[in-house]
């Protein structure tokens, strides 16, 4: 589900002091977010989404894609850093989930950036395959079902242009990629990625420890 590494609550605190404060309609974003219980801890947290979206400035991204939307924390995160006129396609599987996010989006006055498919991600991102538009993205981040986070890199290749970025989530899985007992499909899942994503020489691979890690790829 993606819980966050330990680092002290003291040194997130001071790091939250060092960083700009988390934009309003994020916060109340997050505040709905958190009543769905449990499901809440799928969403980045606002150390995650920050640096998410100076990884956006600094590719100049104009056109990325999100595998993985939830209540659209990440999207809208995303779209905020996006410049005018930029977008940001956005797939995922539940639409009671998104259409939390869609009002925020509308209230931040990036709704028409959004472009929200519900079906199964890979299916997506063929048809984006199929319409011509692979060389074509920016940034792709990758946080839906982790069993398919391999099929979801290799799409994301096609789709970036040389220098795009693939930015994956919960790469660290709360730690539990380290259990060797752990054989749960997720976390087998999230190991057989990183291991291959250490020497896919497709791309310049780099992992940081921010929220449940993140990779950060770039593509050849
Ligand atoms: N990026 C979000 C969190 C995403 S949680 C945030 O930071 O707030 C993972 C999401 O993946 C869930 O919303 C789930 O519905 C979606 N998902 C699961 N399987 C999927 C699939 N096969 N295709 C598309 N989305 C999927
Ligand atoms: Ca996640």
């Amino acid at each position: 589900m993606g819980k966050d590494i330990a680092i002290s609550q003291e040194l997130q605190n001071y790091m939250l002091g060092a960083i700009p404060p988390e934009p309003e309609v994020l916060q109340k974003l997050a505040k709905e977010t958190l009543e769905l219980g449990s499901a809440s801890a799928m969403q980045i947290s606002w150390l995650q989404a920050c640096f998410m979206q100076n990884i956006i400035r600094m590719c100049g991204a104009k056109k990325t894609i999100e595998i993985g939307v939830f209540t659209g924390y990440s999207t809208l995160a995303t779209a905020l850093a996006l410049p005018d006129g930029g977008t940001i396609t956005a797939l995922d599987v539940d639409k009671s989930w998104t259409d939390v996010g869609k009002k925020y989006w509308h209230k931040a006055g990036v709704g028409d950036k959004i472009n929200l498919v519900i079906a199964p991600a890979i299916e997506s991102l063929d048809g984006l395959i199929n319409d011509g538009l692979s060389g074509s993205y920016d940034m792709v981040f990758i946080d839906a079902d982790k069993p398919s986070m391999s099929k979801y890199l290799d799409r994301a290749y096609h789709l970036l242009r040389r220098g795009g970025v693939v930015v994956a989530d919960n790469v660290l899985w709360g730690e539990d990629v380290l259990d060797e007992g752990d054989v749960s499909e997720d976390t087998v899942a999230i190991r057989a990625f990183n291991k291959a994503l250490a020497t896919d020489d497709r791309f310049d691979t780099s992992m940081i420890p921010v929220g449940d890690g993140l990779s950060i790829a770039i593509k050849k």
